[in-house]
Parts: C-alpha cells; sequence; structure tokens
C-alpha cells in the first residue's frame, strides 16, 4: 500500500496534487511520500518486534539525506556499501553505533574511515579483507566488531542481475569454508568476532530461498558457537520482493517474513539485524514526467516522454516492469490505445515500455511511474548532458524540494579545459 492515490481525479501524494508540485520545479522529478516510507519500515519493526532486531535501511536504494532522516528519526539502522553513503548516514544524523558497512571492495581508505567515525559491524566479504580491517584497527589500537558474509549458495529465483546468493556469485564467502575463516579472524588481532551475515538477492518473491539460507545460517551458528565463538548477531540481509504491477505478483508480506525468521531463527537468542532497501523505498516514490510528443510510426504510436533511461535505469538495465498511470485520471470506460512509452536519449534501449495499453494522452499531459523510489534516482546519471532530476518529499499536506535540479552552469563549471586549450 503506498499513499499515492487519485483524489477528485487528480493523482496525489498524500495531501498534495502532483500537478501543483509540477508547477513549481517542474518536469521530470522524483516525488517521495513520509507516509508510505514510515510504514514500510514500521512493518518491518512490528514483524520482528518478539525479537531483539535492528532494521537497517539499505541506503543504495534511495539516499537522498532527508529520507534517511525520516527513517533514522523513528530508530532505523543503516546497511551501507561506501564511505560515501555512510556520510549521508551520518549526515542524516544516525549515529555509527546503528551503521552496518556491506559490500564486497572496501577499501583501506574506506575502512579506516568508517573505524574513526564508529560503527556498529562490517560485514567481511573475503579473507584479504578481513586482513586489511585488523591490520588498520590494530594500527588505530581499536578493535573492529566483524560479522563474515557467507554465501550459503542458494538460488535466489531472481533477476542474474541481482542474484548474489549462489557460489558463482562475486559475493561473500563460500558457506562451507566459513568455520575456517572464522578461525581465522578470532586469531587476527583488532577484530571482535560478533555475528554472521548473510544476503541472497534482491526483488525475492519467494520466502523459500530465505528459508533455505537462513537454516544455513543456522546450522552454522551452532557449529561457530562449538568452536568457542560468540555469535550475538545475525544479519540477514535485504532482498524482499515488491509487487510492481499491482495486481499478479503478491511477494509474501514482512509479517510472513517475519514470522519465518523467529522460526527458523527464533530460539538462537541472537539479536537480529535486517537490511531492507525496496520494500521500504520502492513503493514510496513516483516518477513523474510530461508527454513532449506523441509520434504515429508505422504500426505502433510512441508516447515521448521527457523522462529517459538515465533518470529511470531499471526498465532498460533490468527489463523491469513500472506501470505507467496518468495524473489527470481516466474515467472508467475511456478509450485506450497501446502505446511505446520512451524517452529521448538516443538509444533504442531507452524504452520505458512496449505496447502498453494507455489512455489517449496528448502532448503536456502529465505521466507517473509507480514503484520508482527504489533504484531509481540513486541509479541515475548525466547522460546526454541531462541534468540530474530534482527529488521531492511529500509530508501530509506539505512538500519539500530535497534535491534540486541543477542549472547548466553548476555542470559546465565541473568540466575544466587544460592548460594547453
Ligand atoms: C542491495 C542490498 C540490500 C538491499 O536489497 P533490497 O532488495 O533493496 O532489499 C541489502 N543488503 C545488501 C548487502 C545489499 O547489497
Amino acid at each position: 500500500m503506498d499513499h499515492f492515490l487519485y483524489q477528485g481525479g487528480i493523482l496525489h501524494a498524500e495531501g498534495v496534487a502532483i500537478p501543483e508540485i509540477a508547477a513549481q520545479v517542474g518536469t521530470p522529478f522524483y516525488v517521495y511520500s513520509t507516509a508510505t516510507l514510515t510504514r514500510h519500515y514500521r512493518l518491518f519493526t512490528e514483524a520482528l518486534s518478539p525479537l531483539p532486531h535492528l532494521v537497517c535501511f539499505a541506503i543504495k536504494s534511495l539516499s537522498n539525506v532527508a529520507v534517511l532522516k525520516t527513517l533514522g528519526d523513528l530508530g532505523a539502522g543503516m546497511d551501507v556499501v561506501s564511505i560515501g553513503e555512510y556520510l549521508r548516514a551520518r549526515a542524516a544524523g544516525v549515529p555509527g553505533e546503528r551503521i552496518v558497512f556491506s559490500g564486497v571492495g572496501k577499501t583501506r581508505a574506506e575502512i579506516r574511515a568508517a573505524l574513526e567515525g564508529g560503527i556498529r559491524q562490517f560485514n567481511v566479504e573475503s579473507e584479504p579483507e578481513l586482513r586489511a580491517i585488523s591490520d588498520i584497527a590494530t594500527a588505530l589500537g581499536v578493535q573492529a566488531p566483524i560479522a563474515l558474509r557467507v554465501n550459503p549458495d542458494v538460488d535466489a529465483k531472481t533477476h542474474a542481475k541481482i542474484a548474489t546468493g549462489k557460489s558463482e556469485n562475486k559475493f561473500g564467502i563460500p558457506i562451507a569454508k566459513a568455520r575456517a575463516v572464522y578461525a581465522e579472524a578470532a586469531a587476527l588481532p583488532g577484530l571482535r568476532v560478533v555475528g554472521v551475515d548473510v544476503h541472497i538477492g534482491s526483488q525475492l518473491t519467494d520466502l523459500a530461498p530465505f528459508e533455505a539460507a537462513f537454516l544455513k545460517v543456522r546450522e552454522l551458528t551452532l557449529q561457530l558457537r562449538e568452536d568457542g565463538h560468540q555469535i550475538t548477531r545475525l544479519d540477514l540481509g535485504g532482498g524482499l520482493g515488491i509487487p510492481y504491477t499491482g495486481s499478479n505478483d503478491a511477494p509474501p508480506l514482512p509479517v510472513e517474513y517475519g514470522a519465518m525468521i523467529q522460526r527458523t531463527l527464533g530460539d538462537l537468542g541472537c539479536e537480529i539485524e535486517i537490511e531492507p532497501g525496496r520494500l521500504i523505498s520502492g513503493n514510496s516514490g513516483l516518477l513523474v514526467a510530461q508527454v513532449v510528443y506523441v509520434k504515429s510510426g508505422e504500426g505502433r504510436d510512441f508516447l515521448i516522454l521527457d523522462a529517459a533511461m538515465n533518470d529511470l535505469a531499471r526498465p532498460s538495465m533490468y527489463d523491469a516492469h513500472h506501470d505507467i498511470v496518468p495524473v489527470v485520471e481516466s474515467a472508467p470506460g475511456d478509450p485506450t490505445q497501446p502505446f511505446d512509452v520512451v524517452g529521448p536519449v538516443c538509444e533504442t534501449g531507452d524504452t520505458f515500455a512496449r505496447g502498453r495499453e494507455m489512455p489517449l494522452l496528448a502532448e503536456g499531459d502529465l505521466v507517473a511511474f509507480r514503484s520508482a523510489g527504489a533504484y531509481g534516482a540513486v541509479m541515475a546519471s548525466e547522460y546526454n548532458s541531462r541534468p540530474l532530476i530534482p527529488e521531492v518529499l511529500v509530508n501530509g499536506d506539505h512538500f519539500a524540494v530535497i534535491r534540486e535540479r541543477p542549472t547548466f552552469d553548476e555542470i559546465l563549471a565541473r568540466d575544466k579545459l587544460p592548460f594547453w586549450l
């Protein structure tokens, strides 16, 4: 459920009419709903409420500081995969004790900065990384809290580009090797083993792969305790999927996910950490665009929008589906026709949808892409010298621009001419 509904025939974000925002900030833009972000975060805290837990929002899905502060003020932790994301979390007021650092290639500079700034735990993905953290922590005279990210070799049954838990993926330490690597970790100076971490992929629409992975984590935890390690935290990653089409795909609910966690791991006495990204941010955002032209082609018509693949990469990158709805509601029985919905970028891949049944839209009409909050703005680029588009946050009847559209002067000022030109 989200808070983007038609009121009086006009699409609203909570209490604010989308055309009102468009008139002020121009199109295209992203708009996020505070109520939806809050609601989705709480679904997880409620689902895990019988267990000690921390819900760490995966910043990579939506990293605007205003969004992070919205969640951080509710008590959320943060899952970061770069020092840039770490600094965003800190800028949002989230203390280091609520930040976990994931990622397969943390540099020494990133590790040092996180240790100096304060960090809840590193999720370590390789033996060389373990040794690097040990070296840096020892030099700084601190103990680095660590969990090893294990690769459970389960098939997440999701898009190949976002599956991470098979042995052929680059992520984590093979679970069969885990006991040996934990023994190494315990012997290295400057490290404090606190837990086990697993993350098998994104946009999972079935609980079975999660459960298979968690049962392997359970077995490993019991073995590690026998080996003398103090395992007090289990980080179960993110990855719960969301419905992108409103109708026929219905992924499991957070409450079902939480019940499964309690069933598989609840008796271990561990604090449970989860790292949801998409489920909190995905349905909390729209991409709003305007129709530039309606073009009749050979046997097909094109809706050419002012938004493009550089603003929302998911359709071109993952063949992802986004519902695209008119901002002015069409009445039941109004005629529709199939359109190819495209952007202006000079790539055939700049296609959002093919043959999509849409109302008869005209130049200047506004449309909204649903479920665009996650992996939308964060993946945007300036390809074709198109400025990054603004982000807007709505809260009840209020809205605020939380990232401005850069001017062309600002964009051009970043390029520097060498002395010989
Ligand atoms: C991407 C990622 C997440 C979040 O995944 P979602 O599918 O957005 O929930 C969590 N943890 C790690 C380590 C990730 O790489």
